[in-house]
C-alpha cells in the first residue's frame, strides 16, 4: 500500500565532533521517504525553491518515491536548516533556520494521491498537518511528528492536530515537553489520552518505546560506535515504522512492536554518515541483515 508524507525538503548545514558538511541534502520528508521507500511506494508531498539543486532530486527519483507532489515553487527559496551536535549526539543545537517556502502557502495533494489510505505528517506547522489532511478523502493510519518549537509557540492547534490522527511519533524531549510528565510511560499515557491511539517514542542513542492502547514495549538502540552526524534519526526511524506497517497493511499490537525494531535499525544506518550519504544507496538486504542481527541480539532465554 502507498505511503504519502509531507513535511521539509531542506539544505541542511551540519557540524559534528567528526566534521561538517555544507549545503547537503536534508529535510524531515526526505529521511522519511528513503527509509519508507525500502518496504512501499512513497509519494511525497512538499515545497521547494527554485534554488533546489537538481542532484538532490536524482537522490529521490533512484528510489521507490513518486515525485509528482514536489513544487517547485518560481521565486520562492528552499527551506534551510543548520546545527550542531556535541557531547552524546543525542540532540541537535539548532544554529540557524530559514523556513523560506516553509512560510509560506502549503504544498497540494496532486489529484492522483488524493486516495492515500495512509499518511505520515512530518514535522511541520500543526495547522499545515489538518490542511494536508483535509486534502485526502478517505485516510484510514494518520500518524504525526512534532516539534519544540511547535509545542511552545503552536500547543493549541499541535493538540488539534493530534485529536484527528492515529499515532504519533516523538523523541523523549518532545513527549516530556508536550506532557510534563518525566517518566516516558506516563508521557506516552498522557498522550494517548489526548487522541492517538499508539506512540512511538525515540530515546536517541537508548532505542524506542512503543505506548498503545493494547500494551507497552520497549528496545534498546542498535549498538553502534559508528555515530557521526544523527541528522535524520527520528525521521528515519519513522520512515522504517511506518513503511512496515504499510508493508503489513495493519496496526495490531504485533505489527507495532516489529515495526518498533525495523524503524530502530533503519535509524542506526543513517547516523553513519553525515546527511543521507548512509542511506541513499543501502539496500533491502543490508537492512534486513541488520534487522535479523538485532533480533537475534535481543534474544534471551
Ligand atoms: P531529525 O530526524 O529530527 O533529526 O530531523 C532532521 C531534519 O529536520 C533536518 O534535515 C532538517 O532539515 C529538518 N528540520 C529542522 N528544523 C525543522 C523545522 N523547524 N521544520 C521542519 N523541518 C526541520
Amino acid at each position: 500500500m502507498p505511503l504519502l508524507v509531507t513535511g521539509s525538503i531542506g539544505i541542511d548545514t551540519v557540524v559534528s565532533p567528526y566534521g561538517r558538511a555544507e549545503g547537503v541534502l536534508g529535510g524531515s520528508a526526505v529521511y522519511f521517504s528513503l527509509a519508507a521507500s525500502q518496504y512501499v511506494p512513497v509519494r511525497l508531498v512538499g515545497v521547494v525553491g527554485e534554488d533546489f539543486p537538481p542532484e538532490f532530486r536524482k537522490v529521490l527519483e533512484g528510489r521507490n518515491i513518486d515525485l509528482r507532489g514536489l513544487e517547485v515553487r518560481k521565486g520562492s527559496k528552499t527551506f534551510r536548516w543548520s546545527g550542531r551536535f556535541e557531547g552524546a549526539m543525542n540532540q541537535a543545537e539548532t544554529l540557524e533556520l530559514d523556513l523560506n517556502v516553509l512560510a509560506e502557502r502549503g504544498p497540494k495533494v496532486p489529484e492522483v494521491f488524493a486516495d492515500s489510505k495512509m499518511v505520515f505528517l512530518a514535522n511541520t506547522h500543526p495547522t499545515l498537518q489538518r490542511d494536508l489532511l483535509k486534502q485526502l478523502r478517505s485516510p484510514e493510519l494518520v500518524v504525526c511528528d512534532t516539534m519544540d518549537l511547535w509545542i511552545t509557540t503552536e500547543r493549541e492547534s499541535l493538540v488539534e492536530t493530534l485529536r484527528v490522527v492515529h499515532g504519533v511519533i516523538v523523541n523523549d524531549g518532545e513527549a516530556r515537553q508536550l506532557t510534563g510528565k518525566m517518566n516516558l510511560f506516563d508521557a506516552g499515557e498522557a498522550i494517548l489520552a489526548l487522541g492517538p491511539r499508539f506512540v512511538m517514542i525515540k530515546k536517541g542513542e537508548h532505542g524506542g518505546l512503543l505506548v498503545s492502547r493494547d500494551g507497552v514495549a520497549a528496545l534498546p538502540g542498535f549498538p553502534t560506535t559508528r555515530v557521526k552526524d544523527p541528522t535524520g534519526a527520528g525521521d528515519t526511524f519513522a520512515g522504517g515504522i511506518l513503511g512496515y506497517i504499510a508493508s503489513v497493511g495493519r496496526t495490531d499490537f504485533e505489527t507495532l512492536r516489529q515495526a518498533l525494531v525495523r524503524g530502530t535499525v533503519a535509524a542506526s544506518f543513517v547516523i553513519e554518515d553525515f546527511s543521507v550519504r548512509r542511506v541513499e544507496g543501502l539496500t533491502r538486504a543490508e537492512l534486513d541483515r541488520r534487522v535479523a542481527e538485532f533480533v537475534k541480539m535481543l534474544r534471551f532465554g
